[in-house]
């Protein structure tokens, strides 16, 4: 996928031109930003900008070398993503000797750590001495959602480029080229999207919309029945593969950002619960959840969302930062 395949990375993209263009490539990248906007698809761009065969202003993303880039099997290109929950030291040792090596067809070696956070400490300080003396016919580019999970001796090391969340009328076009759903449906993805497209929550819709309505549900009741449910709910959603901890999250996001935006008198045409199907009877319900917080608890559990999102990063357990979540919105409606 050539540069001009990317969408919504203007200034990202004009950075790593030029430093094409004037021969000032460092040795090593850090791209950072919310998952899901094209920081790993620029990484394989650049890569493959680097080694195409046709030397114009951008890949072709059709010759040899740019096809063996997409598919990962050119000599001189690795992408390490975790093994598990960590990126670990053998991994690290293995891709480090690799890099050394003199490139086979290329200038250069480049090699893409996808999820540069999930670096152990061993594996992080192994990492750490390549950083200090790099060969000169290497590029490294570390994928990571922020620098706050990262050694500050290898962010200081990297140039950064920082990425950003997706407009909507980016994401739209994005699902629009790369799915067959319904213009209903593409609306309603782009608005739960928060910013990032992944192909893979086209494949989530009807999962994305069971936990909607379950959310729902429990956010305009608050009893004691919807308590208990709400908690087994929560422990099976952390457990579960289809990642619903991910969904039920993005969405409370969307939920108090509405409501914020209902105690602020804001236009209602705004509102991120009122797209796709069933308007009205969302935006009752959103009215109805209104009445159960004010201002200041809005503003607290929207902090509190983060809080578990990033715990959750930090590989806390995953049913229970949802479920102490959930417990902590259901006390604050009291
Ligand atoms: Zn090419």
């Amino acid at each position: 996928m050539p540069f001009r395949d990317i969408y919504g990375q203007e200034d990202a993209l004009d950075l790593l031109k030029q430093a094409v263009d004037r021969d000032r490539m460092p040795h090593a990248w850090l791209f950072t930003g919310q998952a899901n906007i094209g920081k790993f698809k620029t990484a394989v761009a650049l890569a493959q900008k680097l080694n195409c065969r046709t030397e114009a202003e951008d890949a072709c993303g059709e010759c040899d070398f740019c096809l063996q880039i997409a598919a990962q099997n050119f000599p001189d290109y690795q992408v390490l993503v975790p093994d598990g929950k960590f990126i670990k030291i053998d991994q690290i040792r293995k891709s480090l000797s690799w890099l050394s090596l003199h490139p086979d067809q290329a200038k250069k070696r480049v090699m893409i750590l996808d999820g540069a956070q999930h670096l152990g400490r061993e594996a992080a300080n192994a990492f750490l001495k390549t950083l200090e003396e790099p060969a000169p016919q290497t590029l490294l580019i570390l994928i990571a959602e922020s620098t706050h999970q990262l050694l500050e001796t290898i962010v200081s090391r990297c140039q950064q480029i920082r990425f950003r969340p997706l407009s909507g009328e980016i994401s739209e076009r994005i699902f629009r080229q790369s799915t067959e759903l319904s213009h209903e449906n593409i609306q309603l993805l782009t608005a739960f999207s928060m910013g990032g497209v992944s192909g893979d929550l086209a494949a989530r819709l009807e999962l994305m919309q069971t936990v909607q309505k379950t959310a729902i549900g429990w956010l305009t009741t608050f009893s004691a029945e919807t308590l208990e449910e709400m908690l087994r709910t929560c422990e099976t959603w952390g457990k579960s593969k289809h990642e619903e901890w991910r969904l039920l999250l993005d969405f409370l996001e969307t939920w108090f950002r509405d409501l914020g935006w209902i105690y602020n008198a804001l236009p209602e045409d705004k509102l991120i619960n009122r797209t796709g199907t069933a308007q009205e009877s969302r935006l009752k319900a959103l009215k109805n959840g209104a009445q159960f917080f004010n201002h200041q608890q809005i503003y607290e559990i929207f902090n509190q969302i983060e809080e578990s999102r990033t715990a959750i990063e930090l590989n806390a357990n995953k049913s229970l930062a949802v479920e102490s979540l959930c417990l902590n919105i259901y006390r604050l409606a009291g």
